[in-house]
């Protein structure tokens, strides 16, 4: 397991981290992104704001400039808070963000601790926060191989995220009917499958080359035209640990390069269904569960938190669609306290006050939370492990909208204890 592998809780918070920064567009060029990889000091960072704050002096807009000193400002006490970047280096956001018209405008400062190392060291200002650096850390960094190969050719390929990158070509010099001369036709045939044999021999030597050595490899993805590559397959020529990380053998028209983007096209269903194959596993541990009737499981909002409460949830399953609110309500005049849930159109036409039950008196909101956050808070607290499921399969589906999107798999079976 590598150290980086992140959980899908993290993934989800990144996710709405970003659109929520993603969404706010500063009044003018005042908007400042400043980040600061492990290997700096804070102090190299603070003087290079020392410095921008001095060049900001000319900026001709008075409310730009007092925007912009007064994020630069808000980043430099937010600095004073370290003495050294955390381990994967710091990121913070900062800027006057309009609220609604004209001078409604309040600076907002968001410090962020980024999941994975960053490496540039950069201070930048814009209308809009520079987040391309943090969104690529949501691209999948997986790794698969890709092997496409006919009689006289095998390419290697890796496919990072995104990106595939051509490793090498190696061709098989295996004779042709050209070569075939005077031989008879069957002594030629044995010659032809001797080749092919040594040929295979090699593919697979240079595939544990490429691929054994890479930690996480998450599958090989074997493609070419014709018979070849099912009977390199089927012949087991691989070493045994690449043999077992094969997803898929397709077809293709062509061979090298061309074939290598064939074949990432057509895998993408073999890769998609890898990608969510977790998803699926943990919502299908979910219904065998349900139907033994076991009582190990439990769904529902309030059923859940119940049982979250007592500390009986070993899994706690969300869906990534819950749009749902938790809401604290405190009375001003007696101190009472209320918890609820509202959906996206509750809040729409919620007061925001409402009147206590104990004193007619008024309750406003004390705090508020995504049911998500909310829910794996409480789940922290007893050790739950916290999975989040989007909706992308029809398990993540069935999630949602036969289960209200919270689900639980506990620690003990039967009843309470
Ligand atoms: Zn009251």
């Amino acid at each position: 397991m590598s150290s980086t592998e992140r959980s899908s809780l993290e993934t989800y918070r990144l996710k709405k981290l970003i659109e929520e920064l993603e969404s706010k567009e500063g009044k003018a060029t005042e908007l400042i992104s400043q980040y600061i990889p492990p290997n700096r000091q804070i102090s190299d960072a603070m003087s290079n704001l020392r410095e921008e704050l001095g060049t900001s002096a000319n900026i001709k807009s008075k409310s730009t400039r007092k925007n912009v000193q007064d994020a630069i400002e808000s980043i430099i006490q937010k600095l004073k808070l370290f003495r050294t970047p955390p381990k994967n280096g710091l990121v913070i956001f900062s800027g006057a963000i309009p609220r609604g018209g004209p001078g409604t405008e309040k600076i907002e400062t968001y410090v962020i601790e980024p999941p994975e190392p960053i490496s540039l060291f950069l201070y930048r200002c814009d209308s809009k926060f520079y987040l391309d650096p943090i969104k690529e850390m949501l691209v999948e960094k997986e790794i698969y191989g890709l092997l496409v190969m006919d009689r006289s050719d095998a390419t290697f390929a890796l496919l990072k995220g995104r990106r595939i990158e051509i490793v090498e070509t190696i061709t098989s010099g295996s004779p042709s009917k050209h070569d075939a001369g005077g031989q008879s036709a069957r002594r030629f045939q044995r010659i032809v499958e001797i080749a092919a044999h040594e040929f295979y021999k090699r593919v697979a030597e240079h595939a544990e080359k490429i691929f054994l050595p890479i930690p996480n490899l998450k599958g090989i993805i074997i493609g070419g035209p014709g018979p070849t590559k099912n009977e390199f397959y089927e012949g087991n020529f691989l070493h045994y640990q690449l043999q077992d990380k094969v997803l898929a053998v397709e077809d293709l028209s062509y061979t090298e390069e061309p074939g290598v983007y064939e074949l990432v096209e057509k895998a993408k269903d073999v890769l998609k269904n890898v990608e969510f194959l977790k998803e699926k596993k943990l919502v299908q541990d979910f219904l065998y569960l349900l139907a033994k009737n076991s009582g190990q499981v439990t769904y529902g909002e309030k059923e859940v938190r119940e049982k979250l409460e007592k500390g009986a949830v070993k899994t706690l399953i969300l869906s990534a669609d819950l749009g749902t609110t938790r809401f604290k309500l405190r009375c001003i005049a007696c101190g009472n306290t209320k918890e609820v849930t509202y959906t996206k159109q509750q809040i729409a036409t919620m007061s925001r006050k409402e009147i206590c039950e104990k004193c007619g008196g008024t309750m406003e909101v004390e705090e508020e939370k995504s049911i998500i956050e909310e829910l794996a808070e409480l789940a922290d607290k007893t050790n739950a492990k916290v999975e989040v499921v989007s909706t992308e399969t029809d398990e993540g589906k069935m999630l949602m909208n036969s289960f209200g999107g919270v689900v639980a798999i506990l620690r003990f079976s039967g009843q309470e204890q």
